[in-house]
């Protein structure tokens, strides 16, 4: 009997010495090598240094071609993270022209797929006074940190090839960007409808800058509800065209506005047709697809081009040939949104009479098609994927009531 309460004893205190070992373990603090930037969120020539216990500095690099704008804080924790408190104090000594911190909140998640909003601490205007993020008590080993509600090539190619095995959608591979990437277009309709191709409306959403990651949660949203059983009529009458991100090289460098080249992604059209010598290499792939789409028998009726600034949703129009002819006046569809948006997410559509700069994305296929085209703003105060995506899936119906028949 002494024995076995011998054994017993020494069992219990190997076991004990083990847990505290592995509490000893979950309480490491964090280092400057548990940190990455070079992942799937990524942020190019961004440094780390350890200032104190589980308190870093950040300095971040900027993009191509564009000394003055920052690349956005984007990173992963690879290990220990468990147990610990970060806090990240960060920098940019370039300028200002597109601060790290501009819209308050950031995201940081376990696994990269569900995202938790933080808010930055001081919102500071100058880059160069820093700003700082206090992070929750982790209570996983493994930390991502990106932009807005981040979205990576990775998150993109997963969703497309989901998305693509519905037998409504089909995906086209358009070309590889600079660093190799796919550029995608996914298209949904019914391929069964009674309705002919030529007779049904085609809607075509672009993203044009790569770091607006809430205006592509806003597409996501679109094309869920679009595959969904609410879309079935939808996919009868239209023919929807999805380019959720132009530039895919950027999330992995933090990239904002630009891809490889350094051109401002929405300031890439051209308006006398795509020139491979003129236009960056991933802007000239999908503006030579959009004029095969124009040039076939079921050319765009209406190109939205999605971005990202403050507020919420903010669509502004331009009129093309079916708006009040065709179908009722424009303000028909801004009642439209205004019904089935009761959290106002959206604020109401607004037109403008004239483009302004043709190589924006919203003015020149307006000029160089005389289609309607939408520039489609705002959403940096919308901090969940959640929102996001609800607002795309309130445009996504709004547009369906709006575009009624068919042509
Ligand atoms: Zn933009």
């Amino acid at each position: 009997m002494k024995r076995i309460k011998l054994l017993y004893r020494t069992v219990m205190l190997i076991s004990s010495v083990i847990c505290l070992s592995l509490q000893g373990a979950n309480a490491r603090e964090l280092s400057t090598s548990d940190f990455t930037f070079d992942g799937p969120f990524g942020s190019a020539g961004a440094t780390i240094e350890r200032v104190g216990a589980n308190h870093f500095k950040v300095v971040l690099g900027h993009a191509p071609e564009h000394p003055t704008w920052c690349n956005m804080l984007q990173f992963q924790i690879l290990q220990n993270a468990k147990g610990n408190r970060l806090r990240l104090d960060v920098y940019f000594f370039g300028g200002d022209a597109y601060r790290f911190n501009h819209y308050a909140h950031s995201s940081w998640s376990y696994d990269g797929i569900d995202w938790h909003p933080i808010k930055w601490q001081k919102e500071t205007q100058k880059s160069s006074e820093g700003d700082t993020l206090l992070f929750p008590k982790f209570e996983k080993d493994t930390v991502y940190f990106g932009h807005q509600v981040p979205m990576s090539y990775e998150n993109v190619r997963g969703m497309m090839e989901k998305w693509d095995k519905h037998p409504h959608a089909k995906l086209h591979i358009l070309g590889q960007s600079l660093g190799g990437r796919n550029i995608y277009r996914l298209e949904i309709t019914d391929p069964k409808s009674p309705h002919p191709r030529n007779r049904r409306w085609v809607h075509y959403f672009g993203n044009q800058h790569p770091g607006e990651h809430n205006a592509q949660w806003r597409m996501a949203g679109m094309i869920d509800w679009l595959l969904s059983d609410a879309g079935v009529d939808c996919r009868r009458r239209s023919i929807s065209h999805f380019i959720l991100i132009m530039y895919p090289d950027a999330p992995s460098h933090g990239w904002y506005r630009v891809g490889l080249q350094g051109v401002d992604g929405n300031r890439s059209y051209s308006v006398k047709g795509a020139d491979k010598q003129k236009q960056p290499h991933e802007a000239y792939i999908v503006q030579k697809d959009l004029e095969m789409l124009m040039a076939s028998e079921t050319p765009v009726t209406d190109l939205w081009s999605m971005h990202t600034w403050g507020g919420v949703v903010e669509p502004i129009m331009l009129v093309g040939p079916e708006i009040g002819t065709k179908l009722p006046a424009w303000t028909r569809l801004k009642e439209i949104i205004r019904q089935n948006d009761p959290d106002k997410l959206i604020k109401p559509l607004a037109i403008r009479e004239k483009p302004s700069n043709t190589a924006h994305w919203n003015n020149g296929p307006h000029v160089q098609f005389g289609i309607t085209t939408v520039l489609c703003e705002g959403a940096g105060n919308i901090i969940t994927k959640k929102e996001n995506m609800a607002s795309g899936v309130i445009l996504m119906k709004s547009l369906a009531q709006y575009y009624k028949d068919t042509k």
